[in-house]
């Protein structure tokens, strides 16, 4: 874990560095669409993407020719497996720290669109990223009220959802949804969706404060596995298959 952590900080320092020396210039020839989601991975521009996924594969020693990146960059946008682990994680580092950046120009030309959103209490209906159009990792619970929010996790994107519910497959009934936690892990909860089988984390930001969500995910693997085995039992028990 405490190796893992290490390089996963080095990973993104350097994508900080990018950010600092690169992220003017590519800001500049990022082009989102004019309706969400603004800006999804598969149309991030091939040079950006090799340019910053070559850096961190140099971080951790990973050697690859430019054709297997551009070959393996393909793949991945189809959808298809990439087997080398450390690739891929360099890739999704790489991918997120310039969905980061389309973010933050996204923002700069559509602000009061958003600022206005965020008062609405009405909420999105999707749960899927106006900016990048990934689906939503967690829920957030934000300060002062603790208005819920979906949290994107690509490019760090917030916006408003429903007060309950499951943020997987939208079901709001209370009966259905589950909420384990631990001492261990003040501030986040995991909840267990009976009517969809799956899981995901709330985090209550007025409890705590997240630097890197990954990380924080990473770090609260515990609460996965109560709820994978909160389904198994609850399967069990209720003769469901999943
Ligand atoms: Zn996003
Ligand atoms: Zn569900």
């Amino acid at each position: 874990m405490e190796q893992a952590y290490q390089t996963y900080s080095l990973l993104n320092e350097e994508v900080k560095r990018w950010q600092d020396e690169r992220g003017s210039f590519w800001m500049e020839e990022l082009s989102p669409a004019e309706t969400p989601p603004y800006y999804p991975l598969v149309d991030f521009p091939e040079m950006v993407v090799l340019e910053l996924w070559k850096r961190l594969n140099r971080v951790i020693g990973v050697l690859v020719s430019e054709s297997v990146l551009r070959g393996t960059w393909n793949e991945f946008k189809a959808d298809q497996p990439v087997s080398d682990p450390e690739l891929l994680s360099c890739l999704q580092i790489a991918l997120s720290g310039i969905a980061h950046l389309s973010r933050a120009r996204i923002m700069e030309t559509k602000k009061d669109m958003f600022n206005a959103q965020l008062q609405d209490s009405d909420e999105a209906e999707s749960t899927g990223c106006p900016i990048c159009g990934e689906d939503a990792a967690f829920s957030v619970l934000t300060p002062p009220n603790g208005k819920r929010c979906l949290h994107c996790t690509l490019c760090g994107h917030e916006w408003p959802t429903t007060r309950v519910g499951c943020i997987r497959c939208g079901r709001e009934e209370a009966s259905e949804q589950n909420y384990l936690n631990s001492v261990e892990f003040p501030g986040i909860e995991v909840v267990a969706c009976e009517a969809c089988g799956q899981y995901f984390k709330e985090l209550d930001l007025r409890l705590l404060s997240v630097a890197d969500y990954i990380w924080e995910d990473v770090r609260t693997l515990p609460l996965n596995y109560a709820a994978e085995q909160w389904l198994v039992e609850h399967a069990k028990v209720s003769g469901k298959v999943q």
